[in-house]
């Protein structure tokens, strides 16, 4: 066993399908009485629910949560926040919203209580963003980890099916990613096989029957996990090559993770063979990068790069901002053989090793 370093984060979780409703006793017990409720305009109707529940300690709700976390949306917020005296922030909704709750931890020191209802995952880390002229800055503060997470499985019934299934791959991308990257040590790498293990059971009985309470708390919970490997853990390749196409060609964020994801564990699967072994147990099939592209397949998620918007001229420009800077990964990045990676996934071929 090699030696290791593991620092956690200060994670206060409450789990359980209706737990929505122990929420005004959660917020008594950190001694907070005026919060400022955070949704999108899609979930005012959740956002309302937990306005109803809290009663006198609900302020108002701020129904504007965009995302990647607009930085004036933040002062917006951040001003109705001052001008009402609120203490703390109760975020209901996908990472967009987890987002604009911490970015309020960050600038105004306002504690922030998550509901995620999608499986972004985003509750689990010290990771903040705001979007800036078009440019996302990102960091890591301990302050923006969330002072209370309260997962009720129940507020995920209402994803649509698609969502589910890009949001659920999404979050096997943080656990991946983990499990075979050598940098990972063995607290982070149990929790992203725990949370592969689950999510690769759970996301084909959601899109199944959607009704399925347990298998909703399943996937809520291995979401939970993989947020709390990336958390934790670390990057590479593939996170990289992510935020190329987010961030320069607008590709949404969550299908683009599901497109690249095979092709980037079958790029580190030499270098990185026992971690792909692992991650290939947890999958429960015999070659890990084919078994997650065959999952995204059974659960209908798009499979090329074309079918998120980008054009084939595009690749020769991603690939080169792939190298232009150092980055930590198992196999060494080299410029053409992103190139050959990034044709596979824009063309939506099954990976290989390139
Ligand atoms: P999102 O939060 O943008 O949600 C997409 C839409 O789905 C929104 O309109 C939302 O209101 C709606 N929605 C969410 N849950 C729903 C539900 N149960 N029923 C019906 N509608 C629902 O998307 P996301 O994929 O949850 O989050 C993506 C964002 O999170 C990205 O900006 C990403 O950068 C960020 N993120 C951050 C971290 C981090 O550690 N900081 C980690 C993961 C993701």
């Amino acid at each position: 066993m090699r030696d290791f370093t593991y620092q956690s984060l200060p994670w206060n979780i409450v789990f359980g399908a209706g737990s929505l409703k122990r929420l005004p006793d959660e917020l008594r017990k950190l001694n907070r009485s005026r919060a400022l409720v955070l949704c999108t305009p899609d979930q005012t109707a959740d956002a309302h629910r937990v306005q109803a529940l809290l009663g006198d300690a609900c302020i108002d709700v701020f129904d504007q949560a965009a995302m990647h976390v607009p930085a004036a949306t933040v002062a917006k917020a951040r001003a109705l926040a001052d001008k009402l005296g609120v203490d703390c922030t109760v975020a209901i909704g996908g990472g967009s919203t987890t987002g604009l709750g911490k970015a309020l931890a960050l600038q105004a020191d306002l504690d922030n209580i998550v509901i995620p209802t999608s499986y972004a995952g985003s509750e689990m880390t010290n990771i903040w963003g705001i979007t800036e002229d078009g440019r996302k800055v990102t960091g890591r503060d301990m302050k923006v980890v969330p002072t209370l997470t309260l997962y009720d499985p129940e507020l995920t019934l209402s994803l649509p099916p698609e969502f589910a299934a890009a949001s659920g791959l999404n979050a096997m991308a943080q656990a991946a990613v983990n499990v075979t990257s050598e940098l990972s040590g063995p607290f982070v790498v149990s929790m992203a096989q725990e949370a592969v293990r689950r999510l690769a059971m759970s996301l084909p009985r959601v899109l199944q029957s959607p009704d399925d309470l347990d298998a909703r708390a399943n996937a809520l919970y291995g979401a939970s996990l993989a947020g709390g490997a990336l958390g934790t853990g670390t990057t590479g390749l593939h996170h990289r090559l992510c935020h190329i196409f987010g961030g320069t060609f607008n590709t949404p964020h969550a299908q683009t993770h599901t497109v690249l994801l095979p092709h980037s564990i079958a790029y580190n699967a030499k270098a990185a063979a026992a971690g792909t072994g692992l991650l290939a147990e947890a999958l429960d099939v015999n070659d890990a990068a084919q078994g997650i592209y065959q999952l995204a397949k059974t659960l209908g998620a798009p499979s090329g790069l074309r079918d998120l918007g980008v054009k084939e001229g595009d690749l020769d420009q991603a690939a080169d901002m792939a190298v232009e800077s150092a980055i930590n990964n198992p196999e060494p990045i080299t410029r053409d053989r992103i190139r050959l990676l990034l044709e596979n996934a824009y063309l939506g071929r099954a990976p290989e090793a390139v």
